[in-house]
């Protein structure tokens, strides 16, 4: 790495079919550009590019991961298209990596040991972790002198105490295969309970509070003194609160009940909490909340109820677990946009210090406070910003090792 330099970071979030980017300039925190290759391994793969006010969208050819980078890397190195002019300016790349297990504490340089040991929780995230780690691979022969840093969305949770992360099963599960609460969206509640310190001018390490992460995915998370103490998503993103598609928590006696009475496969089951629930499966209309808003249909309706109704109840259990609380933090597409969905979950909760103010929560574009003014506990609405975090967290990986 050039120190004369300033340091420009890619970060990438790499799903199975598609690879989304970011590249910041760290001497400000800038991005650059960024954009996402979709359809990877489909013949109308495409590219959308956005560099300041600019974007473009185009066709590509990207047969696999490795296609899909080398376009990108061309974008990237295009000084008219937000770029650089070599690809060594880029000296780390972030990968967003979703499991990281119990090994996994914060930002790590990937090696060929991490990359095996990222492997080795393929089973406990089959349909991230591959992609991830293809992801890894591919930015290894695109940018072969950059620093390769992976970025897990469980590492924020490795806090837990153990009496929040253990189910009460056999506990030798736990010993043998480490069957525990892991929780997910780690960089979104770290990034917002950041952010959330930073507009009550606290430092980070004395926030209290509650965040919640509601987009396509959804989870709860109770934060004290800065650490995830407990979160609603579990050994798989599939527990919790209900999500667009996925129910969060059931009793685990129905899967019992679907394979023996129903003849339901295991897979078959999968599917069903994972793909056909949630607001989608209660609605019978569509995962995205936006239309189940604009329609009056009773079913939509009752899937917001539901919704709002179980995110209520984690909020209560983490209010009993937690000290007094400085925030309630919304985030994510729904938490972020949907001020109808923020009154339906907060409402009759005064008597908890929490109130809303549905003024400012209707006015309410981008970030800002929607408790009342004197409220006990200040409610607060923030965009989150993952590749940012992930950027950062690079970062600091690299100058770890720089030491
Ligand atoms: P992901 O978890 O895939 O990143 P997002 O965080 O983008 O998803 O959230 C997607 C959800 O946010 C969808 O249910 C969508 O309907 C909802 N959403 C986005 N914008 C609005 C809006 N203006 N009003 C209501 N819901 C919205």
């Amino acid at each position: 790495m050039n120190p004369t330099l300033p340091m420009q970071i890619l970060v990438l979030n790499c799903g199975s079919s598609s690879v989304k980017y970011q590249l910041y300039n760290m001497a400000d925190e800038t991005v650059l550009c960024g954009g996402v290759v979709e359809k990877i391994g489909q013949p109308d793969a495409t590219c959308t590019h956005i560099w300041g006010a600019q974007s473009l969208s185009e066709p590509v050819q990207a047969n696999d991961h490795t296609r899909a980078l080398a376009q990108i890397r061309d974008l990237l190195l295009n000084p008219n298209r937000g770029g650089v002019q070599h690809a060594d300016d880029i000296a780390a790349v972030g990968h967003r990596v979703v499991h990281g297990g119990e090994t996994f504490v914060s930002a790590t340089r990937i090696t060929t040991g991490v990359e095996r040991q990222i492997a080795a929780y393929n089973a406990l995230a089959p349909l991230h972790n591959p992609p991830n780690l293809t992801g890894i691979q591919a930015a290894r022969q695109c940018f072969p002198n950059a620093i390769q840093v992976a970025v897990f969305d469980t590492a924020f949770h490795q806090t837990l105490p153990e009496h929040a992360f253990l189910y009460p099963i056999p506990y030798a599960l736990y010993e043998k295969d480490r069957i525990r609460k892991y929780g997910f969206h780690g960089t979104s509640h770290r990034y917002v309970s950041h952010r959330a310190a930073e507009l009550l001018e606290k430092s980070p390490d004395t926030f209290t509070g509650i965040t919640c992460h509601l987009g396509n995915g959804c989870s709860i998370t109770a934060i004290q003194n800065g650490q995830s103490v407990d979160t609603s998503m579990g050994f798989t993103p599939l527990e919790g609160v209900p999500m667009g598609t996925r129910s969060g928590d059931v009793d685990p006696a129905l899967i019992l009940y679907l394979a023996d009475q129903k003849g339901l496969t295991i897979a078959e089951i999968g599917h069903l909490l994972n793909r056909e629930s949630g607001l989608l499966g209660l609605s019978g209309i569509s995962n995205d909340l936006r239309e189940l808003e604009s329609t009056t249909d009773p079913r939509a309706q009752l899937a917001q109820t539901v919704f709002a109704y179980r995110i209520r109840k984690y909020i209560g259990a983490y209010l009993s677990i937690l000290p007094p609380i400085d925030a309630l933090v919304f985030t994510g597409g729904i938490g972020e946009n949907s001020a109808s969905m923020r009154a339906h979950i907060l409402q009759d909760l005064n008597h908890l210090g929490i109130v809303l103010d549905p003024e400012r929560n209707r006015q309410l574009d981008g970030e800002g406070e929607i408790s009342t003014p004197n409220a006990p506990i200040r409610i607060l609405v923030i965009p989150t910003d993952e590749e940012r975090l992930i950027a950062r967290e690079t970062l600091s990986a690299v100058k770890e090792q720089n030491d």
